[in-house]
């Protein structure tokens, strides 16, 4: 989001169609709404609701953004009760008991799911998303680390790939704890657990394992780093927890890799966190975090609120925040169930796959991943295309509205630059297969052209984390 500032050069006022004034459009489009200063008077709510709206028009067409992991399509059920629930402060639990309900339900759900040893033991709450669950996650190994009585003038240390989301360079400055991050080598794209175990000392407050690298789409190995830090703990005493922070896979490998051992089953995982709003197919604004038991999670961070005459714990970092995305979630649960959500997921995957084969064999592109881990994959251009680079490729996409982020790797491999391709519930194998002729159109154009074209590389991408 960018730190927005006051009214620049462009102060022309807010232009009114004649034909939005309700009963008197003369008057409505005397008083033109300046853009950047609150109006003196009011208008028409018919008249206000058409100009944002048709200024939002431009905003892109959110299905056809591959680009993003959010869920950009539910139910119109689960719209139906969202917009009954806009009014729920998730806060007042006192005063929206039920809500508070649905939110300890899902907590339990998520707890089986990911194999807590006793789901009744482990704690858990919703947040804004991923980003605040892993702030959440991140505070109590620190909290635990302090607890250990550290040395004094000690700085915390957290370890993790180079690949991680932003979120974790944010806890990192946000709460002064020092980055250590193991760069990509050669073909690995994430974290390499000698690597972390190498990274780590007495001050090193956790491990974060990425569930689903949002470079790529691949799974750390979060049992072998475990393995890891346990040999370390047997060569040195150094008990270091791992947070798993599994934003898209948490709710992908419970359905479709069974059989991967990465969450609450593995002692050393203390924590996990994921987004309702990815693959939890809950529109934006919604993110769990859980901690395997009440060990995990230091008593001095946690808040108590007013509950039915009693209190209530809770853990976030705001206070109001909206009860709808949370009902939207337990919706989607109990719509859905295991069979539920490995049918869509698996979906979601079979897209994947599908596209990143089809990708592969036009011949100009070199895959990275094939979209069998999170329903994702990237890829490059072969070692022989020189007409033209992934820029182009993602600039000229977005001609036929297909938003598809292009970018370069970080340390090691900062000569890598990729294009990567999200497939979520949604987009379809028909909207796949016009993707690929699309692309596919384009390749002669691209062929053609004598060199890379696209100067400016920032402005030809879209986010991609
Ligand atoms: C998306 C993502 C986040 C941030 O999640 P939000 O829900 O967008 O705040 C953190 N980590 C990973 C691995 C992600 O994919």
């Amino acid at each position: 989001m960018p730190l927005h500032k006051g009214p620049q050069h462009d102060e022309r006022p807010v232009s009114v169609n004649p034909f939005l004034g309700p009963a008197n459009p003369v008057g409505d489009m005397t008083e033109a709404p300046p853009k950047h200063r609150l109006p003196d008077t009011p208008m028409a709510p018919s008249t206000a609701y058409q100009l944002v709206h048709d200024e939002l028009m431009l905003d892109g067409n959110a299905r056809l953004n591959l680009a993003t992991f959010v869920t950009t399509w539910m139910e119109p059920e689960a719209g139906r009760l969202m917009a009954e629930c806009r009014d729920k402060n998730m806060i007042d639990k006192d005063e929206y008991p039920r809500t508070a309900e649905l939110e300890r339900r899902c907590v339990a759900m998520l707890a089986d799911l990911w194999h807590a040893p006793d789901p009744a033991a482990a704690v858990g709450c919703s947040t804004t998303g991923s980003s605040e669950a892993c702030m959440l996650a991140g505070m109590a190994l620190k909290r635990r680390w302090s607890g250990r009585g550290p040395a004094r003038g000690a700085r915390p240390n957290l370890v993790m790939g180079v690949n991680v989301q932003v979120c974790w360079d944010k806890f990192c400055t946000f709460w002064e704890v020092k980055p250590r991050q193991v760069p990509m080598e050669g073909e690995r794209f994430h974290l390499d657990p000698e690597a972390a175990v190498a990274l780590c000392d007495e001050n090193t407050i956790g491990v974060v394992g990425v569930l689903g690298s949002t470079f790529d789409g691949s799974y750390e190995p979060v049992a072998d780093l475990c393995a890891a830090l346990d040999g370390l703990q047997e060569r040195t005493g150094l008990d270091i927890p791992v947070h798993v922070d599994g934003a898209s896979g948490a709710m992908v490998a419970p359905f479709l890799d069974e059989d991967l051992v990465w969450d609450f089953r593995l002692p050393r995982v203390a924590s996990i966190n994921t987004s309702g709003h990815k693959y939890g197919l809950v529109y934006p604004g919604v993110g769990w975090a859980l901690w395997r038991d009440a060990r995990a999670l230091p008593e001095e961070l946690v808040f108590r609120v007013n509950y039915l005459g009693g209190d209530m714990p809770t853990f976030a970092l705001n206070f109001s925040r909206p009860g709808a995305q949370v009902v939207a979630q337990y919706y989607t649960f109990l719509r859905l169930g295991r069979e539920g959500y490995r049918a869509v997921q698996q979906a979601a995957r079979d897209v994947a796959r599908g596209l990143a084969e089809r990708i592969g064999a036009l011949g100009d592109f070199r895959l990275l991943t094939r979209g069998d881990e999170l329903p994702v994959f990237a890829f490059t251009t072969a070692g022989d295309v020189t007409a033209y680079d992934v820029f182009d490729v993602s600039r000229r996409m977005r001609e036929h509205g297909w938003l598809v982020p292009a970018y370069t790797f970080p340390a090691n491999r900062e000569d890598l630059s990729v294009l990567r391709v999200v497939c979520r519930n949604g987009f379809s194998e028909d909207l796949a297969d016009v993707f690929a002729e699309d692309l596919s159109r384009l390749l002669p154009e691209l062929r053609r052209q004598p060199r890379p074209l696209t100067h400016d590389r920032n402005a030809a991408t879209g986010f991609h984390h």
